[in-house]
């Protein structure tokens, strides 16, 4: 075997619908992976199918013990060790690394699912040349994580990157008017604009349907009306949001992850129309979508851990 133990890692990314776990080695090649469905709202039941899935993943692998991190929606409150800030809500206000390191018996490093798509983009994904690295989740939640050469940002108070939960920038009068509430319980945040759900609720308030995103980006694609007024909206939405990162951060790349991320149209779009917000006459920041796809969370998870000295038998 050319790989030791001491350079296997496991991830896991906790996500609303799916908990993906993987082990990855020390050429980050992956050696299992397995897919669970997530027990919606029920944090009971969501640590024990964590650590049954860890289980799985190590006795395929025929390996115990391994160095474990996990994505999760939110942030670890330092003093409490409690999570706070999750878009799935069973989570807030539970002591998740403790309960995980009561059920797998060892420390559990625990990042923003944001923080761990950006590191693993910035690692061997698609911001690899990037010394600064923003990495942005467009799905059913919306968050934000900062990399910067090669290590996650974290900050004072552990919010560092923390795109969903501030305002729209640049509002328009009707959007001014009526904000969307958020369930953090403010309006007009990022989340509330920008995430699938935000997507189809926008689609309502127009008269349409009430349709999944990428139906309605189906539709658009099709020439209805009412279907490309939502989505141009939406990309509208997007640039602003990003040319406020640019503005605070100018980072050497942003990261695309998420089922949102597969809307060709950002790639196309938010770059011609960001530029009318930067406070610069021209800028070039790449915007890219995320070369691991789904998987990239599950693998910034893996690389919380560095990786330890290979085993080598001197005797
Ligand atoms: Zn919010």
């Amino acid at each position: 075997m050319s790989t030791s133990q001491g350079a296997l890692r496991l991830g896991i990314d906790l996500g609303g619908t799916k908990i993906a776990g993987i082990i990855l080695d020390g050429e980050d090649a992956v050696r299992v992976e397995r897919r669970v469905d997530t027990p919606r709202g029920d944090y009971r039941a969501t640590v024990a199918a964590i650590a049954a899935l860890v289980d799985a993943l190590e006795q395929e692998a025929g390996v115990r013990g391994l160095p474990l991190g996990l994505g999760s929606p939110g942030s670890v409150v330092a003093d409490t060790g409690r999570i706070r800030n999750a878009n799935s809500q069973c989570l807030n206000g539970q002591p998740l690394p403790a309960d995980l390191k009561t059920a797998l018996g060892r420390e559990v490093r625990i990042a923003n699912d944001a923080n761990c798509l950006a590191l693993s983009e910035a690692h061997d994904g698609a911001a690899a040349d990037a010394g600064c690295v923003f990495g942005i989740i467009l799905g059913t939640g919306v968050g934000g994580g900062v990399v910067v050469d090669g290590q996650v940002l974290t900050g004072r108070n552990r919010l560092a990157g923390e795109w969903g939960h501030i305002s729209l920038p640049w509002p328009t009068s009707a959007e001014f008017r009526q904000p969307p509430r958020c369930w953090c319980g403010l309006a007009s945040c990022l989340e509330a604009w920008l995430s699938g759900p935000a997507m189809s609720a926008d689609h309502v308030r127009r008269g349409g349907h009430e349709l999944a995103a990428h139906d309605i980006v189906a539709r658009a694609e099709d020439g209805e009306r009412l279907a490309g007024a939502t989505l141009r909206a939406w990309l509208q939405r997007v640039a602003r949001a990003l040319a406020m990162v640019v503005n605070l951060l100018d980072p050497d790349a942003i990261v695309v992850g998420g089922g949102l991320s597969q809307i060709r149209w950002l790639y196309s779009e938010v770059p011609k129309i960001w530029a009318e917000h930067v406070f610069a006459s021209a800028i070039d920041t790449p915007l890219r979508a995320a070369l691991h796809g789904d998987a990239s969370g599950v693998r910034g998870a893996a690389r919380l851990w560095p990786i330890s000295a290979p085993e080598i038998d001197t005797r």
